[in-house]
């Protein structure tokens, strides 16, 4: 049994702690951008004594996206996207893993033990899901579902940050840009990337690749939704500060804008089956 003293319970939270999830809507309703931060905080409910790690581990990459969500409020203020965030750390639950996931609730993390989550309980596991996961999974669904049926086609655009040094390898890319089947939005903002920036080295699918089954956010609402998406993983040294963010952002719209001006409007792909990513 995990200790007692990580145990999740909504009640238990304070009143200065936030919901578990922020959305942001746009101005403009017909604004196609649908703009995703899943790990875009580190924060840990109070009563959950930082999973049992020290506030320093919270810190490091293992508890969120570093720099992610400030390049992920910028974008979508310029877009004029909508915006969802996660408020609470990964290492609660992961929101880009389903809940079958053996990294969902991570016992360990880039070598650090998660004691709260070792041993956790069934029990525990729901709890967290419920309010953690799902809820923020459902709101996507809806979200996108009213769009569509407004006639807006959502762009999703996954933001996510990388750690410059992973397992002694020095990772080179500035950005990564990740997909898996659909290749429709990659290709054109690779090129649109790479014509304003030419020294921009971008992973192909690196630092990770997309694949179904383990990851969530994008395999759920974008490809099994036929709708067209990219997750941008920006590298975390050149956005640990405001200004950089706000640098990483505008060379990111511009590219991103100019991917929808030079394209035909992009569609639904229909030859998924949606049955088996529905939210339960
Ligand atoms: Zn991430």
């Amino acid at each position: 049994m995990a200790d007692k003293s990580f145990t999740f319970s909504a009640e238990n939270l304070l009143d200065t702690e936030p919901e578990p999830f922020t959305k942001l809507d746009s101005l403009n309703s017909r604004s196609v951008w649908f703009v995703t931060c899943d790990h875009a905080s580190n924060l840990v409910p109070k009563h959950m004594n930082n999973l049992g790690i020290t506030s320093t581990e919270m810190n490091r990459h293992i508890g969120w996206d570093i720099g992610a969500l400030g390049v992920a409020k910028e974008l979508s203020k310029i877009l004029d996207a909508r915006l969802i965030s996660g408020n609470y750390s990964r290492l609660i639950v992961d929101l880009n893993r389903p809940t079958s996931s053996p990294t969902f609730i991570p016992k360990t993390a880039d070598g650090t033990p998660i004691p709260a989550n070792i041993n956790i309980s069934e029990k525990e596991k729901k709890e967290r899901t419920i309010f953690f996961h799902k809820e923020y999974h459902l709101n996507i669904e809806k979200w996108l579902d009213r769009l569509i049926l407004e006639g807006v086609i959502p762009v999703i655009i996954a933001i996510h940050s990388f750690t410059p040094v992973f397992q002694n390898f020095r990772r080179p890319w500035h950005i990564g840009l990740l997909y898996e089947h659909d290749q429709r939005f990659v290709l054109p903002l690779r090129n649109e990337l790479l014509l304003r920036n030419s020294n921009l080295i971008i992973g192909d699918n690196q630092p990770y690749a997309i694949r179904g089954p383990s990851d969530f956010t994008i395999p759920v609402h974008g490809q099994a939704r036929g709708l067209p998406h990219i997750e941008i993983e920006v590298r975390q040294d050149l956005i640990e500060i405001p200004e950089n963010q706000k640098i990483w952002a505008h060379i990111l719209a511009s590219a991103l804008l100019s991917v929808i001006e030079n394209n035909q409007p992009f569609g639904i792909i229909n030859n998924v089956d949606r049955k088996s990513h529905i939210i339960s």
